[in-house]
């Protein structure tokens, strides 16, 4: 649904209609279409799965869901399919972590690869990409992470030949670099170099990328080389804050000067970091989100930051871990369905309105197709205006950033689905 339009003759003909729901994208997208699939199609088992089932299964179920599930959903989906055909009320779990052993997926009957995100080189050439997973869930538990309240420290592998052959269709169908959705790469590194390495002796010049947090790319700094000699162009790495007290606030297992390190590291070895962030939290200040840009500027970041990231505001799901906060009560107020998180407001009005005038910019820049180091250099702006510093002189070559790899859609999953998004679902925002 991300990419075409609903079919509706399949959905008033289906028994069973199971909607995809991995990010809050998805959630957000699957809360309007569901009354609209139970208008259409009043008799059919409407199921919505994925990580972000469980934490809203009440929502989705008033909105015309018959069942939720989350966590290793594969097994409860055959079982729904095998009741409904054997004319049995289904039970379906809410969360299964059952160790699974899985099929290949088959995506033929999807859409061309090509209609989704491609990998940009960072120099005007792309090239279509495919997508894979080779673990699920996470050993960590980030308090502000919706991995958490369903797998809540677990992660599961997906069978190496699994994978491979899910890859092998991939190329196949016209992938020439592969974006691996694990939550983290490096929670099973022995698993994560062994496919690799089968990728890159398979597939020769194929290319990917992974996403790994900072304490992961630390410890296991030795196993970098082979990432970058296997083809990975670029690790997504949640850095989320250059403020210690923050970072330990949210659990993260690193500090601002890992942070640091892990740059370093990166680049001594020619491997591209694509740092993501939440700048904008209760506990930000104007003065640290204005120290936040220099430190992307003094790290020669600026090419590596997506616009959008530098607007993002904490999302508080339900179950988050951060409601256990000693004075999450007074920070977080209630729930808010449809934006699928309880709101909040900063102390400071003055925050609230630089995430507003920030999230503008980095959308205009966008639309107006600026490069990212021009955008950059207007939200800097904005930020140094709002904490009373001095305005920057942006630098004479903004205009011609460095060649970064990156997806064509700068995706993070607490994205809101954009206009295109919801007017294949025939919704109007
Ligand atoms: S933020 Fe990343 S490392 Fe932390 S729990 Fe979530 S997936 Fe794991």
């Amino acid at each position: 649904m991300a990419v075409e339009a609903l079919d509706e003759a399949a959905a008033i003909s289906a028994d069973l209609i199971a909607l995809y729901i991995p990010m809050h994208t998805a959630t957000r997208m699957a809360a309007e279409l569901l009354p609209r699939l139970r208008t259409m199609n009043p008799a059919a088992h409407i199921n919505c799965y994925g990580l972000y089932g469980p934490v809203n299964s009440n929502y989705l179920k008033s909105l015309g869901a018959d069942s939720v599930v989350g966590g290793e959903f594969e097994g409860p989906l055959v079982d729904l399919a095998r009741g409904l055909l054997a004319g049995n009320a289904p039970s379906v779990p809410l969360v299964s972590l059952a160790k699974q052993v899985f099929q290949v997926p088959r995506r033929s009957d999807l859409p061309a690869l090509s209609h989704y995100g491609k990998l940009n080189d960072g120099r005007d050439g792309s090239v279509v990409a495919g997508y894979t997973e080779a673990s699920r869930g996470c050993k960590h538990t980030c308090l502000h992470c919706p991995v958490v309240p369903v797998y809540k420290g677990k992660f599961r592998i997906v069978q190496r030949d699994v994978v491979m052959a899910d890859i092998r269709n991939q190329v196949a169908a016209g992938a020439r670099h592969i974006t691996f959705g694990d939550p983290d790469f490096f929670n099973g590194p022995a698993h994560a170099m062994a496919l690799v390495q089968s990728v890159a002796d398979e597939f020769p010049g194929l290319t990917y990328d992974v996403t790994i947090k900072v304490e992961h790319l630390l410890r296991h700094a030795d196993l970098l080389p082979t990432l970058v000699a296997t083809g990975c162009v670029f690790v997504t790495t949640a850095v989320e804050a250059v403020d210690d007290n923050i970072l330990a606030i949210l659990d993260k297992g690193h500090t601002v000067d890992d942070f640091h390190r892990a740059v370093a590291l990166a680049n001594d070895l020619g491997l591209v970091l694509a740092p993501t962030f939440v700048p904008f939290t209760p506990w930000t200040t104007l003065a640290g989100y204005a120290n936040l840009l220099t430190t992307i500027a003094d790290l020669d970041l600026i090419d590596h930051v997506a616009p959008v990231q530098l607007a993002i505001r904490l999302l508080v799901t339900q179950g988050s871990g951060l409601l256990g906060l000693p004075d999450a009560g007074e920070m977080f107020g209630d729930y808010h369905q449809k934006a699928l998180s309880h709101v909040w407001r900063h102390p400071d009005p003055a925050v609230d309105a630089l995430q507003i005038a920030v999230a503008a910019a980095a959308e205009t820049g966008d639309s107006d197709g600026l490069t990212r180091r021009e955008s950059f250099h207007r939200i800097r702006a904005l930020a140094q205006k709002a904490a009373g510093l001095p305005t920057l002189a942006a630098p004479i070559d903004q205009a011609t950033p460095l060649p970064v790899p990156h997806l064509s859609e700068a995706w993070f999953c607490c994205a809101e689905p954009t206009v295109r998004q919801f007017a294949n679902l025939g919704v109007a925002i």
